[in-house]
């Protein structure tokens, strides 16, 4: 008699997104009795299996590219059409995760100053780098990509994340409806970094959709020399087709200083490792916070904690004194 095993457990793919929402209490304790109607709530996005946020849009970019038949596993002589991308570390870590899982190559264009922790994670998925010059950052890295797929079409899909709206759609279908529902609705602020901005287009389209009082706060680097990885500062940058600056209710340029000092407030005195964009983006909440204290408003603040500090813990920031 054949019996059919039901599989036990979960796939890699199974496992991205339904990440906790973590209470961030006491950052707002220098605002005393005028914070206590206000709550900083920050999405851990380390729990998905790549590390970060960036599992979300890859897999949505990736699942899509597989449904329309635009990569493909290799057959007789034929080999692999594999995923080409630039990108400066999450999202490349995202699909060589999902490379190695689903069985397809990826080729990624990045500048070879990444961190030493970025390349291993890379190497150990059995990715190929393609390294751009640091002196032209994450432009030249989108320059090289956009060269290798017009020589090489037959060879890779190249994915864009800047530009494919799979990336933001993955936001908009997952971490909006989670949010929403992991505060019952009572969500007033939705605060993110903006990389290739598609957390925050993605999740600010459906909250509005849900609440259209929702006030929703992008944040960038305050300038384009800034130690905020994975954030882009969008008066220099190439702006990500996917962008459209007039979603936002309002905008933080954020100083990597006050990012590097948070981080390491919120190691001492919260038990919170988070990476550097994730620290700007609960010292812009902290901003909001602070205007809605002023005001005399209740809050409920989300915002979106890409990475762990895992992959920064080499930096020198931690170790200063405060
Ligand atoms: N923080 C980190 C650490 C990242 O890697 C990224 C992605 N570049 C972001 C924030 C920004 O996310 P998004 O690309 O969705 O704007």
């Amino acid at each position: 008699m054949i019996t059919t095993v039901k599989p036990l457990g979960s796939t890699i793919l199974e496992r991205i997104g339904n990440t906790p929402l973590i209470r961030i209490d006491g950052v707002t304790a220098h605002l005393g009795d005028a914070a206590s109607g206000i709550q900083i709530l920050g999405k851990a996005e380390w729990a998905n299996p790549g590390g970060s946020v960036k599992d979300r849009a890859a897999s949505s970019i990736v699942t899509d590219a597989l449904k329309r038949g635009l990569i493909g596993s290799a057959r007789g002589s034929n080999p692999a059409k594999g995923l080409l991308d630039a990108t400066s570390g999450n999202t490349g870590i995202a699909y060589a995760m999902l490379g190695a899982a689903l069985g397809f190559p990826v080729t990624l264009c990045m500048p070879s100053n990444v961190s030493p922790e970025r390349k291993k994670y890379l190497a150990a998925y059995g990715a190929n780098i393609v390294w751009t010059s640091p002196a032209d950052g994450s432009d030249g890295a989108i320059r090289k990509a956009r060269e290798l797929a017009a020589a090489e079409p037959d060879r890779y899909f190249y994915a864009d994340q800047y530009s494919n709206d799979e990336n933001w759609r993955a936001h908009y279908r997952t971490t909006a409806n989670e949010i929403w529902q992991q505060t019952d609705g009572q969500i007033t602020h939705f605060v993110a970094g903006l990389g290739t901005s598609g957390t925050f287009m993605g999740t600010t389209r459906r909250l509005r959709e849900l609440n259209p009082a929702i006030r929703c706060i992008s944040m960038q680097p305050d300038s384009a020399f800034n130690g905020l990885e994975g954030l882009k500062h969008m008066a220099t940058a190439i702006v990500p087709r996917i962008y459209d600056s007039a979603l936002a209710d309002a905008n933080i340029d954020m100083d990597t200083e006050v990012a590097y000092r948070i981080a390491r407030t919120l190691g001492r005195n919260h038990g919170l490792l988070v990476g550097i964009s994730a620290a700007g983006a609960v010292a812009a909440a902290v901003q909001v916070a602070e205007q809605e204290a002023r005001a005399g408003r209740e809050a409920i603040i989300v915002t979106i904690l890409p990475d762990s500090a895992e992959k920064y813990m080499s930096d020198r920031f931690w170790q200063e004194q405060d």
